[in-house]
């Protein structure tokens, strides 16, 4: 039986710019919404997805770098550490591959998919996807951390990417 397939939006999309909405309260529709976004996910061989990217205006978020599937509803950076510049993609926007600055290590305060709190520490690749998902839930995307020159190189590249969805992206980069 074919489950429910959630579309991924493309950059381009106004719902990747919304600001999501906190969750004030947990429903059993959260955490279905959750198992949704991580079967997208494992499906588009992605390690994270936000409800933005598949149109739900909500602070929702699902991370496996391959050590275990956090799915998260309003996560928060309460603490960075650190610096690192890992080579991010995104599976709304396929194709594109950027440096980005972030923290090295954070603590996340979030709820489950149950309402419970958790408090997670996560540094390195982890920390990275968490901090990318997170800006999703902000509205923002990678290409907002590419610098000028980049972003002349980018503007043809997501002009087409508007234009028409790229097939899969190549390669063994990140896409979160
Ligand atoms: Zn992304």
């Amino acid at each position: 039986m074919n489950a429910t397939a959630l579309e991924i939006r493309i950059v381009g999309d106004p719902a990747l710019r919304k600001k999501a909405k906190r969750v004030s309260r947990v429903g059993p529709g959260h955490a279905k919404t959750l198992s949704d976004m991580a079967r997208q996910m494992y499906d588009s061989k992605g390690i994270g997805l936000a409800a933005p990217q598949v149109g739900i205006n909500e602070c929702l978020i699902v991370v496996d770098i391959g050590t275990g599937l956090y799915k998260l509803i309003n996560p928060r950076i309460v603490r960075r550490q650190g610096r690192q510049e890992l080579e991010e993609g995104c599976l709304s926007v396929p194709g594109v591959y950027l440096k980005v600055r972030r923290a090295r290590k954070i603590r996340v305060e979030a709820l489950d998919e149950t309402g419970a709190a958790r408090t997670i520490d996560a540094e390195d690749l982890l920390a990275c996807v968490f901090q990318h998902e997170i800006d999703h839930l902000e509205g923002k995307l990678i290409i907002d951390y590419a610098s000028f020159l980049e972003k002349l190189s980018l503007n043809k590249k997501l002009r087409n990417i508007k234009n028409e969805r790229l097939s899969e992206p190549q390669g063994q980069h990140t896409r979160l």
